[in-house]
């Protein structure tokens, strides 16, 4: 074999749970290792080793990602209480995604993988809808509280030199819940900024869509700001290049992107994003065709695939049954990350490598093999529908041609 591929920064790796922890390591020792001499920093970010450090890992891996400026992470449970006694936790921490999210700021970009043999469920949808989700605060880091009785309810706000100032929530006459979040004029600013250089870099017309008729203060903001940072730092380069910013309500902007072409980058708020990137991937084929990366303002980016651990496929793995798991997002995580350490040392053949995985998994795929979820779209529909080890190695073999 040719002398493998060198690198020279290495890649956060963050490693994960479940059937995707179990893919992971397959990938690497059938896609990558064989070709390219990799050099990882690794952190376990397993449920029990979470468990086990206090959850210190996890921001460990986030600072990690910040110092070498290049991530690429697995699928994490999100501990909840059967999961509490699934694996005898000693605590429920948060969502992984959401503490590493809150350190690196910035946003998610989530595009679905296009293959020619298999076509969205909305027949309207010609090209793809790319998700940019903004990845800090609101409801991802908010407080709450159960109210046990009748009372008042207040925001206060106290300012650095003690004044205070309050506003009524609800006079509540029962018990109930109560919430409270907020968000940051700078994220939010870095988050319109990251939209509209996507929207520049892939050409693609950029849509914004808030509840500000309801929400006047809080998404009024939202809507303020990119309509400032549009105005004031992009509207010249974005007529220039043809672009242009669409800004309205979220219900509007639900209706009209189902009739929509697509082809354009649809900025959410982070709780909009989760939803809708699930919603677009599904109409686009299957969760496991979707590419997802973070991009901090910080100048970090952290590459995932944007489904979770597919947990009920992993317990019929445990019972010993291989499973038709699609591993195409994961894939397309790590040729991601490394297109993007390429891009930033200076590699070309490692980028070129990474490339020529993306094109071998899309051929194997255009060619008629591949797993259970895609199978059922596909027309043609395949003769055979392959599990996610007879996949990696047709794969394997598309790469080996090429
Ligand atoms: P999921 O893992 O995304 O799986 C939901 C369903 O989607 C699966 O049962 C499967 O459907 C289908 N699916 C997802 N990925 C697939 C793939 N690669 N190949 C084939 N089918 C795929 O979501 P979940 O079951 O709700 O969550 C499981 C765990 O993942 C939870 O503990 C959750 O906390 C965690 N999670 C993590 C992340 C993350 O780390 N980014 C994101 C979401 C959820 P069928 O069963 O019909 O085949
Ligand atoms: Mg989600």
């Amino acid at each position: 074999m040719a002398q493998k591929i060198s690198m020279a920064t290495p890649l956060v790796e963050i490693d994960g749970d479940e059937m995707t922890r179990v893919l992971w390591q397959v990938i690497k020792e059938k896609l990558l290792t064989p070709y390219i001499d990799l050099k990882t920093v690794y952190f376990d970010l397993g449920l029990l080793h979470r468990d086990a450090t206090n959850d210190k890992v996890t921001v460990e891996a986030a600072e990690a990602i910040l110092a070498y400026g290049v991530g690429v992470k697995c699928a994490t449970i999100t501990a909840n209480s059967a999961r509490q006694k699934e694996y005898n936790l000693q605590h429920l921490h948060p969502s992984p995604n959401a503490t590493i999210r809150a350190i690196l700021d910035g946003t998610v970009f989530r595009k679905p993988i296009v293959v020619a043999n298999i076509h969205p469920t909305v027949v309207t949808w010609k090209k793809p809808i790319v998700i940019g989700r903004h990845a800090y605060g609101d409801v991802y880091k908010a407080a709450e509280m159960a109210i046990p009785s009748a009372g008042k309810v207040e925001l206060v706000y106290t300012t650095k030199d003690g004044k205070e100032q309050r506003i009524l929530v609800a006079n509540m006459d029962g018990p109930g819940v109560v919430q409270g979040m907020h968000n940051l004029d700078d994220s939010i600013t870095s988050f319109a900024r990251a939209c509209f250089l996507y929207a520049l870099e892939e050409k693609l017309d950029l849509w914004f869509a808030t509840k500000d008729t309801i929400s006047k203060t809080y998404d009024g903001r939202f809507k303020e700001i990119f309509q400032q940072v549009y105005e004031t730092e992009f509207k010249a380069r974005c007529d220039a290049a043809g672009i242009s910013y669409f800004y309205t309500l979220i219900d509007d902007a639900v209706a009209r992107v189902v009739k929509s072409e697509g082809g354009f980058l649809w900025a959410c708020k982070n709780y909009d994003g989760d939803v809708m990137s699930d919603m677009v991937a599904s109409a686009a084929g299957s969760l496991a065709m979707m590419t997802s990366v973070l991009v901090s303002p910080r100048g970090a980016f952290e590459y995932e695939a944007a489904h979770g651990t597919v947990q009920q496929h992993y317990y019929r793995y445990q019972r010993g049954e291989k499973t038709s798991t699609n591993p195409v997002a994961l894939i397309f995580a790590w040729t991601g990350a490394l297109k993007k350490r390429a891009d930033l040392d200076g590699l070309p053949e490692l980028a070129s490598f990474a490339e020529r995985l993306e094109k071998a998994t899309l051929s194997t795929i255009e060619g008629g093999l591949m797993t259970g979820d895609l199978a059922k779209l596909a027309s043609p529909a395949p003769s055979k529908v392959l599990d996610s080890w007879e996949f990696i190695d047709a794969i394997r073999a598309t790469l080996e041609k090429m």
